[in-house]
């Protein structure tokens, strides 16, 4: 690696050569039973802006050098982890929002911009960014490599109903803009959308332009308790076609959020049940928020509920939402791995039926939280699936049960690195060929984030 080169590209205060400088950008959120390997000789460098990252990439090409695209990394599955020789490339300063277009309804961010400081600019400008993907330290370019889900996606979508413009530094070093502030856009294939969740395999996305939406005037969060996870699921396809279309309508088990407000020192509201719906609820004004909290009540109490608490105030629902996008940290001492699986919507109370039925099979606990609403179940595997030598083995029936519900083995997280040892259960067939095809057209060396997001 050309270490002097790559100094005079981003200057002598943006690399990081020294080993014990860099640990903060070699791993990412990536539970640690999962995680990969970081290899031996990584240099960190982070660029201004679009036209250092061209020089980098075109250097990385001379030299065939790997190089590996950070975000915030907040990734689940080790994308952002360089596993090879090579440069991690941080778009950390690349972090103003260059506009907030209040006629258009679009916020103009650069890639760096991280999901916590956008929301709040969106909000002080008076506007609304529905998608809520658990981690605010998120970068907008990651949510975009990823097409990152979360909680508010069942009224809105994941984020690439979002995504109206991208800047993007290719492979080759082009730099190259894709769609605009644009509504309708039907010039040409669509590359804009061949982006999104390409996990930094095609390009470099340094800017770009996300959907806005008119602040909400009511919102109000329900918690629904239930004995137990088959009455609780059993509403959710129910609300879905009531008419209703809640902001989110979360799944969780009782001793996930309770470990998770144990984490951040917070008290979750429900004291009975053992299995909760949580369902985000937003209309133009309190009497409508009002009306749809009757609807979903009524719903919920034919399917067995044993209580209904309505949240009303920001604070009461800003804290149910924290301890809902938290989860994942609050199991990490116990989890081995918190999986994706993604059914169609009305399937996901059968595979909560087969995963408690391959528990049984195991003679262990899989606790389970998840996006109801939208099919997505992150079934959170217990690290003594590992002590027992049994670990993969659960982890496939649980994959298998997904694909034979005509469902995915990733539904917001993304193969990344990790899961792809295990997409061979999948009966992709040509449409991976079809997939390296495209990243031999755009990365014909293979530098940028080898081995991750296509098998
Ligand atoms: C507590 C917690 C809760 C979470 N909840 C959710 C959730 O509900 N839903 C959900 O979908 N995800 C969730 N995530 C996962 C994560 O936040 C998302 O995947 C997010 O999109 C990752 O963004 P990042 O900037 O941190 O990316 P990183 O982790 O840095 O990178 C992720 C991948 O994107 C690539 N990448 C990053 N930036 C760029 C760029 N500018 N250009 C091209 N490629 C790039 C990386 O190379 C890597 O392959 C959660 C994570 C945590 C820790």
């Amino acid at each position: 690696m050309n270490v002097e080169k790559l100094r005079s590209i981003v200057g002598e205060d943006w690399i990081i050569t020294k080993r014990e400088q860099m640990e903060n950008y070699l791993t990412d959120a990536t539970i640690l039973a999962a995680r990969p390997e970081v290899a031996d000789e990584v240099i960190v460098v982070k660029p201004a802006d679009s036209k250092e990252i061209s020089e980098i990439l075109k250097l990385a090409n001379i030299e065939n050098t790997p190089v590996f695209i950070r975000g915030g990394g907040t990734g689940l599955c080790g994308g952002a982890i360089p596993t090879m020789d090579g440069i991690v490339l941080s778009t950390e300063r690349l972090d103003r929002i260059e506009e907030i277009d209040k006629d258009n309804l679009m916020v103009v961010a650069q890639a760096g911009v991280t999901l916590g400081t956008m929301l709040e600019a969106v909000e002080d400008a008076g506007l609304f960014f529905p998608p809520h993907p658990g981690d605010e330290g998120a970068q907008v370019g990651g949510l975009v490599a990823c097409n990152a889900g979360g909680t508010r996606a069942v009224k809105y979508g994941v984020i690439r109903n979002f995504v109206k413009g991208l800047e993007v530094v290719l492979p080759s070093g082009e730099i190259v803009n894709l769609g605009g502030k644009l509504l309708k856009n039907n010039q040409g294939l669509d590359l804009l959308h061949l982006m999104i969740n390409s996990g930094g395999i095609l390009g470099v996305i340094t800017k770009v332009i996300f959907r806005l939406y008119p602040k909400v005037a009511s919102s109000g969060t329900l918690v629904i308790a239930y004995d137990n996870r088959h009455d609780a699921i059993d509403g959710v396809p129910v609300i879905l076609r009531s008419g209703v279309i809640p902001l989110a309508i979360e799944y969780t088990d009782r001793d996930v959020i309770e470990a998770s407000a144990k984490h951040l020192g917070m008290k979750w509201p429900s004291t009975v049940g053992n299995a909760y719906l949580i369902v985000m609820l937003i209309g133009a004004s309190e009497d409508e928020v009002y009306t749809q909290a009757e609807q979903i009540s009524d719903i919920c109490q034919k399917s067995n509920a044993l209580d209904i608490l309505i949240a009303e105030s920001k604070t009461e629902q800003a804290d149910i939402l924290k301890m809902r996008s938290e989860i994942f940290s609050g199991v990490l001492s116990v989890a081995a791995d918190g999986l994706d699986v993604t059914v169609p919507p009305a399937s996901v109370g059968i595979l909560m039926d087969k995963i408690d039925e391959i528990a049984k099979q195991f003679d262990t606990t899989i606790l389970m939280c998840g996006h109801a609403g939208d099919g997505n179940l992150h079934p959170l595997l217990l690290k003594e699936l590992c002590d027992k030598g049994i670990f993969k083995q659960v982890k496939r029936a649980i994959y298998q049960a997904a694909i034979e519900l005509d469902g995915v083995i990733t539904g917001e997280h993304g193969l990344g690195l990790i899961r792809i040892p295990d997409i061979d259960l999948y009966p992709g067939g040509k449409t991976w060929n079809l997939m390296r095809g495209i990243k031999k057209v755009f990365d014909p060396n293979n530098i940028l984030n080898p081995g991750r997001a296509i098998p």
